[in-house]
């Protein structure tokens, strides 16, 4: 793999480190075939939101948090982009909530499911984390789906109460809302079947909420019992979208 060479002077640095590390996960086959065009409509999306954490996904993520830590049994599953983008930051916080992580993909392949969790196994030994790292061996079904994607783990997903699940397809993303879970998602598109589904929708950049999570663990001081609404919080980011489109435009007469 070729060395990442772009300067942080640049002002998209963020977007092509993401592309970089995506480009790498690839190659190391931790990516299903549409991998790439799924961060691409992502991608479209942060354009919009102008790369930036904006005030009703940081809302929503403190929401979230308060959730995963009043959980009984919280749970953070992981797909291959979330993997390769967030892996490390998504370990500290599942040692922080003493949960564990399921890598759970939609397109299943028993090479690529070994290439994640090697991927995993190998940040946790970097930093010394305890967590437990579930989807080697489902045992269990995720009512409602058909077929290899509706697989889980007994321990993991399918006991759990809270379930962070970013990136989740919006097929899978109903299913779990319909077991009773409460599910927070992550998705740059605020309107994609899975933001509506959602019980807490993060519109945001996954790498950006994943830090944003553990240094909100990590500075207890914070408030995060704030009211919320999902639909009324969606509404907002669509609205800051909307904005940042009229202000992108103003130099058109
Ligand atoms: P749905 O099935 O929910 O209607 P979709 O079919 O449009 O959504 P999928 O391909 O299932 O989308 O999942 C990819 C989703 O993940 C897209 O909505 C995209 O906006 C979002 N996404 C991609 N990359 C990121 C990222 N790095 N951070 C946050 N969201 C992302
Ligand atoms: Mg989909």
């Amino acid at each position: 793999m070729k060395e990442f060479a772009a300067d942080p002077s640049h002002p998209r640095y963020d977007s092509l480190l993401n592309r970089y590390i995506l480009e790498d996960a690839a190659e190391k086959g931790m990516l299903a075939g549409s991998a790439l065009i799924a961060h691409g409509r992502g991608e479209a999306y942060d354009y919009l939101i102008g790369e930036q954490t904006i005030d009703c996904a940081m809302r929503a993520t403190k929401h979230a948090l308060n959730h995963l830590k009043n959980a009984e049994k919280p749970v953070i599953s992981v797909n291959g982009n979330t993997t390769a983008l967030a892996g490390e930051d998504l370990l500290k916080l599942a040692s922080m909530l003493n949960c564990p992580i399921e890598v759970n993909i939609f397109y299943r392949t028993p090479k690529r499911m070994q290439v994640l969790l090697n991927h995993l196994e190998e940040i946790k030994q970097k930093y010394g984390l305890e967590v437990e790292i579930l989807g080697e061996s489902p045992d269990s079904r995720i009512p409602g789906l058909e077929g290899p994607r509706a697989k889980c783990c007994e321990d993991g997903i399918f006991s759990s109460d809270v379930i962070l699940v970013p990136l989740e397809d919006g097929d899978r993303c109903e299913a779990l809302v319909a077991m009773g879970k409460t599910v927070i998602v992550v998705d740059l598109n605020p309107l994609s079947r899975s933001a509506k589904m959602g019980s807490i929708t993060i519109v945001d950049e996954i790498t950006r909420v994943a830090k944003n999570l553990v240094s909100m663990f990590e500075n207890l001081d914070e408030n995060l019992d704030l009211p919320f609404d999902n639909d009324s919080n969606l509404r907002l980011a669509l609205k800051h979208i909307n904005e940042s489109l009229i202000d992108l435009s103003s130099f058109i007469d």
